[in-house]
């Protein structure tokens, strides 16, 4: 089949070059077993590209970012850059990626796979069957507004001030697409703000609500922030989809996927809009870092990275069948009793992170068998 669906592969640093290889090789056997072919490139971001080019992210590793269908990222980082100049950063790179991009909706899964059930932090029958989306406004509020400053007063000391601010746009794109994920999913949507206490949140509600118009068969809830993290560690199978701002999003994707057992299982989306052609950029990867304490040991857990690569085929190439096989060869396999060492428990058999690359592809063959 012809190679049509352009992927940028940026692995990265730390374990990001290990959980990508597993990655490409779920990407041999689509192009094998199941005849997708991908027309992929690979090039260098964070502290690699660095070392290779005094900078976290090239003009021209940029330019062929906006220019694929889906970037494929692993992570960024480690203590050999941690002093480096603060605009060079590895995540520096990671931010100008999102904001040129235009990646305004960050996509957070939490689901709680049935072999992982008794890892989550809460009882069992309060996450098993968990299954929530999380949708972050990621490129506007307090991270990016202005003013942003520290200032030294006159009788010493300093203020600090960081500003959220949010436009009606910001706030309709991302409702939207909260919406018709609740549509293709099951139907309900909690817009999470604090109303009470934030002009930004009052503003949220009410255009949450006008949005909310157009799309009737949705069930909308507004709950303020701070409920919706005692909600999420008390009852969190009440929700299916949730939508809030920067912040919020940052610490209740944080809260809820720590619900799910470990880092090491949670992929992510970060979604533009589309463009006039109906062209929308997108970047997955994995929730986790570069994991410098085991990087280059074969021992970091590649699912999450796995699970990124499904939610590229479901969201940017609309393969929701491939998606939903490699999520239930992840299922198998976990069923199966194989573990990383993040994910270790009794009984179960410690493996490597090629070693679970190969078992997830040997269930992959079983499924399509
Ligand atoms: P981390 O996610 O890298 O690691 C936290 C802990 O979880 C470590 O003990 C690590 O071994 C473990 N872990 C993480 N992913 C794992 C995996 N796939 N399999 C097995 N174990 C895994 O977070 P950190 O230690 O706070 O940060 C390390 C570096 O990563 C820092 O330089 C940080 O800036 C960077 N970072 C990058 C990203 C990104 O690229 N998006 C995100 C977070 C942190």
């Amino acid at each position: 089949m012809a190679a049509n669906k352009k992927l940028l592969f940026l692995p990265g640093d730390g374990i990001g070059p290990e959980v990508m290889g597993q990655v490409r090789r779920v990407i041999d056997w689509m192009d094998q077993r199941r005849h997708v072919s991908f027309d992929m490139e690979e090039d260098l971001v964070g502290g690699c590209a660095i070392d290779a080019h005094n900078t976290s992210l090239t003009d021209a590793t940029l330019d062929t970012a906006m220019n694929v269908d889906a970037v494929l990222l692993g992570a960024v980082g480690g203590p050999k850059w941690d002093n480096v100049a603060r605009d060079i950063r590895p995540e520096a790179g990671l931010l100008r990626l999102r904001k040129d991009m235009d990646l305004f909706a960050n996509l957070r899964p939490a689901t709680c796979l049935p072999a992982m059930s008794d890892a989550s932090s809460l009882r069992e029958e309060l996450v098993s069957g968990l299954d929530i989306m999380i949708v972050r406004e990621s490129t506007g509020g307090a991270y990016f507004g202005e003013p942003k400053m520290i200032e030294d007063l006159p009788g010493g000391g300093q203020r600090a001030v960081d500003t959220q601010v949010y436009t009606t746009p910001e706030i309709e794109r991302v409702c939207r697409v909260g919406f018709e994920l609740a549509g293709k999913r099951g139907g309900m949507l909690h817009s999470v703000e604090k109303a009470n206490v934030m002009e930004t949140g009052v503003l949220w509600r009410q255009v949450a609500t006008e949005i909310g118009k157009e799309y009737p068969d949705i069930d909308l809830h507004h709950m303020y922030a701070d409920n919706c993290a005692m909600q999420l560690v008390r009852a969190p199978k009440q929700f299916d989809v949730i939508v809030t701002d920067n912040l919020f999003g940052d610490i209740l994707s944080d809260c809820a996927a720590m619900l799910t057992g470990s880092l090491g299982m949670l992929p992510s989306a970060t979604l533009s809009g589309a463009d006039e052609s109906g062209r929308q950029r997108a970047m997955y990867e994995p929730v986790h870092g570069s994991a410098p304490d085991i990087a280059g040991e074969d021992k970091a857990n590649p699912l999450a990275s796995i699970l990124s690569f499904a939610m590229t085929l479901r969201y940017s190439f609309d393969m929701a069948e491939d998606a939903d096989l490699i999520d239930q060869a992840v299922t198998n396999v976990l069923a199966r009793g194989l573990r990383t060492g993040d994910i270790m428990q009794d009984g179960k058999e410690l493996v490597s992170c090629t070693r679970m690359g190969e078992a997830l592809c040997e269930e992959l063959d079983k499924l399509a068998a």
